[in-house]
């Protein structure tokens, strides 16, 4: 199975917090947006990350025999469309698996003018697209969008009935710390990232020297972001 590789920012392999059952999940970085209060500015910077083939990364993602569903996120999963249909192409070769996939855009735009090749192929691939930028301002701490705005759109009727409430249900979130790399995974419920923060703080503090820059690559940083121009998403 081929495709092109995909420009990774993290994975998590097996977890509970990014849509129903036992999940893995995929990050990639850039995107093209600035959503003021972005979970995770250090992944919108269209920059190298980690590299990796579509075929190998269904096998990390696939290594928990227990994960039924992959996620999608990132970072906007739509500039890497084609990578990411590869990938799902090649990990639902090796088992069954529901897929969801989070977008900036929204799906009336990704159908009309797909902003990078393989769009359309991907939403083929999907069974739940969640769409639309993320606005503080609607933030109501319920479900898996981050803000009422974005909505859910239940492309198969895979997940439909499976009892899982994206929208209004309550949102869960681990955290998982790798030395001094911390990631957080899943739609913060309301107050988590202001005390996950002051964790990563505190720890920083008593593990590295001061004025140690950060760079923690998956740690949500709450830095005010400049915006852009309203864009046709
Ligand atoms: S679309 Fe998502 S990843 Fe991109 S800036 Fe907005 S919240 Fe962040």
């Amino acid at each position: 199975m081929t495709g092109p590789a995909l420009n990774v920012a993290a994975t998590r392999v097996g977890t509970h917090a990014l849509g129903p059952g036992r999940r893995s999940v995929v990050w990639v970085q850039g995107c093209p947006f600035r959503c003021p209060g972005c979970l995770a500015p250090e992944w919108i910077p269209d920059r190298a990350a980690r590299h990796a083939h579509p075929a190998e990364l269904a096998d990390e993602l696939l290594a928990d025999p227990g994960v039924t569903g992959l996620t999608l996120s990132g970072g906007e999963p739509m500039t890497q469309a084609g990578g990411l249909a590869a990938l799902v192409r090649a990990a639902r070769g090796r088992r069954d698996l529901s897929v969801i996939c989070f977008t900036g855009y929204r799906l009336e735009r990704l159908r009309a003018r797909p902003p990078a090749p393989g769009v359309t192929e991907l939403l083929g691939l999907l069974d739940v697209l969640i769409d639309g930028r993320y606005v503080a301002g609607l933030d109501d701490g319920k479900g898996l969008r981050g803000s009422s705005n974005q909505r859910v759109h239940h492309l198969t009727p895979r997940l439909a009935g499976c009892g899982y409430d994206f929208t209004g249900g309550p949102r869960t979130a681990e955290i998982t710390v790798d030395g001094t790399t911390a990631l957080l995974v899943g739609v913060p419920p309301p107050g988590l990232l202001t005390a996950f923060d002051s964790a990563v703080r505190e720890t920083r503090s008593r593990l590295l020297p001061p004025g140690t820059p950060d760079a923690t690559p998956g740690a949500p940083g709450r830095a005010p972001l400049p915006t852009r121009p309203r864009e046709d998403n």
